[in-house]
C-alpha cells in the first residue's frame, strides 16, 4: 500500500501540452478487446464489439475529413492501458478519443457521457457531448472530469466517450444497430472537425446557401 501510495496520481502527472487546436492526428481508441470484453448485456452484446465498430467509422469519417487517425486496435485483441496510452503519447501532435459504452445494473438508466481529466481537454469534452446529445431522443448525462488511466497519463487532450448503456434495453438495441453506430461515429467526427477548425467555415456555408437566388426572391 504504501509503495502505491508513493507512485501515487500526484507523482504519476504527466504534463499536457494543448493541442486541442492544432493537432493533426486523432488517436481512435476501441475500449477493450479480445479477453476484455467489457461490458456484456443481453440487449447490447459485448461492448468490446460496438466499441470497435464505432472507432472504426468514426476513424474512416476523419479520415475523409482529412484528419491523420491511429487506432490502439482494429481488430478483437487485447490491448493494456499503458499501451494505449503509449500510442498516444508518442504521437507529435495528437489528441485521444476513447470508445467506450456504460453499464449499470439498473435498466432504465441511459444518456451519454463524456469524461476528461486534464483542463486542456475540457472544450473537446463538451463539445462531442453537445454533439452527442443532438441525437434525436437522446439523454445528456453530462461531461465529467474522471481519473481514468488512459486520461491521466496522456501527454495530449484526451477524452473518454460513454456512447450510452448496453444494460438499457433500448440503448442496448441501439448499440446492436449498425446505422446507429455510424450516427454515433459521424456526431464525434463532427464534433473533432469542430474542435480543430471551428464551426465558422460551416457557417460560412451556410450564408452562401442563403445568398441562393432562390432564397433572395422571397
Ligand atoms: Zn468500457
Amino acid at each position: 500500500m504504501l509503495g502505491a501510495c508513493a507512485t501515487g496520481p500526484r507523482f504519476e502527472e504527466v504534463a499536457t501540452k494543448d493541442t486541442s487546436r492544432t493537432f493533426n492526428t486523432v488517436v481512435v481508441d476501441a475500449g477493450h478487446g479480445g479477453k476484455d470484453n467489457g461490458a456484456y448485456r443481453r440487449f447490447g452484446g459485448a461492448e468490446k464489439i460496438a466499441t470497435l465498430d464505432v472507432a472504426k467509422r468514426l476513424s474512416h469519417k476523419l479520415r475523409e475529413s482529412n484528419i491523420k487517425t491511429v487506432m490502439t486496435r482494429s481488430s478483437d485483441v487485447f490491448v493494456p492501458l499503458e499501451e494505449r496510452v503509449a500510442i498516444e503519447n508518442e504521437q507529435k501532435n495528437a489528441i485521444f478519443v476513447s470508445i467506450h459504452f456504460n453499464d449499470s445494473r439498473r435498466r432504465k438508466i441511459r444518456g451519454f457521457e463524456t469524461y476528461y481529466h486534464s483542463p486542456s481537454s475540457v472544450d473537446l469534452a463538451n463539445r462531442i457531448q453537445t454533439k452527442l446529445t443532438t441525437i434525436p431522443r437522446s439523454a445528456n448525462r453530462g461531461v465529467h472530469h474522471a481519473n481514468f488511466r488512459v486520461l491521466r497519463l496522456a501527454k495530449y487532450p484526451a477524452v473518454l466517450v460513454e456512447c450510452g448503456f448496453l444494460s438499457n434495453p433500448r440503448e442496448g438495441g441501439e448499440a446492436r444497430d449498425s446505422d446507429y453506430r455510424d450516427e454515433l461515429a459521424d456526431r464525434i467526427a463532427a464534433a473533432i472537425v469542430e474542435q480543430r477548425y471551428g464551426s465558422d467555415h460551416r457557417t460560412a456555408k451556410r450564408e452562401s446557401t442563403d445568398e441562393s437566388p432562390l432564397f433572395n426572391r422571397n
